[in-house]
């Protein structure tokens, strides 16, 4: 069943508690989702880097609140359901309520893996779309607001709350973007398998078999697909057939640094940039990103690094590179567009969806071109040449 830990209460201080009479308490129940996810390595002192920067939006060994989440409160038979508060005074709280009988008492609980964030219900279904449910009893002493820490059952629940929870706070991190359906399925309907987000019933896939749903970045990106989507109003068009380009730029579908045509660097490494903003902080020039293959090695979104060099397409790959990209260089480049911090003020997370939003449509191979007009439009083709030439996506 569900493992559950509970914060200890401390008795002999309830004991001088003030507490109002048990038939006119209030209380209000907090939840948060145990941590179980894969990240940079780079969260926190001593694993940061030696200039003191680090990934990170969570912290990978610490519960994070249930914001959003579907809830059923059920004592002496009368039910209450909440949807858990978002980011604010009380993430992850219900509003206060009064019990019936009094706060002190048995009562069951019903969790389910969908959530509302930011005026978008966000569900994690199963492969036939069938969301997961956690009930449980728990007794509450009385004294002061329970907080329950879940982690959901083994297996496919498990995997739905896990998926549900990281998608829950990259939707609380960014106001834009659409309402999300998952399926988090031990297989996907993804063609050549593994993770996707599809473009016509807007619906994302995470695999359960290969552990994608413990990926935080994984699950971010493919939201990122979802995100461009909406705000495009269509389907992003993204040609990722081409994949011959030396040895340091192959791969057998896209990847992180396979040479390919630049409307799939663009969509790609859109979805990478997306995953590397959700999980870092906005307040320093420094990101860590983990990719899912061929290694785990952190990626920085500023640095070139022995596996991960800046300008992958023009040092690693053949030529010829018009038309073409990587996701790693144009992960950077929109990380640049949204951070370096000179001329102010700097295009925030919004401005980088304005330049997608602004860039006339673009076809198989000329995404940076018609950016580069997106820019125009925007009065910002100055600060786009810059990052452009500095990640080397101007072909
Ligand atoms: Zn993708």
């Amino acid at each position: 069943m569900l493992i559950q830990r509970f914060l200890p209460l401390c008795g002999a201080a309830a004991a001088f508690m003030a507490w109002p009479d048990d038939a006119q308490a209030s209380v209000r129940f907090c939840f948060q989702h145990d941590s179980t996810y894969t990240d940079s390595g780079l969260e926190r002192a001593p694993a940061c880097t030696a200039d003191g920067t680090c990934e990170d939006e969570w912290l990978t060994d610490q519960p994070h609140w249930a914001l959003g989440l579907i809830v059923t409160i059920t004592k002496n038979g009368s039910s209450q359901v909440f949807a858990l508060e978002e980011d604010g005074g009380y993430p992850g709280c219900t509003t206060p309520f009064n019990p019936s009988g009094g706060d002190a008492g048995w009562y069951s609980i019903n969790l389910l893996s969908a959530a509302v964030v930011n005026n978008r219900w966000i569900i994690a279904g199963d492969a036939d779309d069938q969301v997961a449910s956690h009930v449980f009893s728990y007794f509450h002493q009385g004294f002061g607001n329970p907080t329950i820490t879940y982690t959901g059952t083994a297996g496919q629940s498990f995997a739905q709350f896990n998926v549900l929870s990281a998608a829950t706070r990259t939707a609380s991190k960014f106001a834009t973007g659409p309402g999300l359906n998952f399926s988090v399925a031990p297989t996907t309907p993804c063609s050549g398998g593994g993770n996707c987000y599809q473009n016509g019933p807007k619906k994302l896939n995470i695999e359960t078999t290969n552990g994608s749903h413990l990926n935080k970045f994984l699950i971010a990106h493919e939201i990122g697909h979802a995100v461009m989507h909406d705000t495009l109003g269509a389907a992003a068009i993204s040609d990722c057939n081409f994949s011959t380009g030396g040895a340091n730029c192959q791969a057998p579908n896209h990847a992180m640094r396979s040479k390919e045509h630049n409307s799939c660097a663009l969509v790609e490494g859109f979805a990478h940039y997306f995953a590397a903003a959700v999980w870092n902080f906005d307040t320093g020039t420094d990101c860590w990103f983990t990719y899912w293959s061929p290694n785990n090695t952190p990626v920085s979104c500023e640095l070139g690094t022995t596996n991960y060099p800046l300008r992958q397409l023009e040092t690693q790959c053949l030529p010829s590179w018009i038309g073409k990209g990587t996701e790693l260089d144009w992960m950077r480049a929109l990380w640049d567009y949204n951070q370096n911090p000179a001329p102010l003020p700097r295009p925030d997370f919004d401005g980088v969806l304005d330049l997608i939003d602004a860039a006339p449509t673009w076809g198989t191979a000329d995404a940076w071109l018609r950016m580069d007009d997106g820019a125009d439009i925007l009065g910002e083709s100055g600060r786009w040449t810059t990052v452009s030439k500095l990640n080397g996506i101007d072909h």
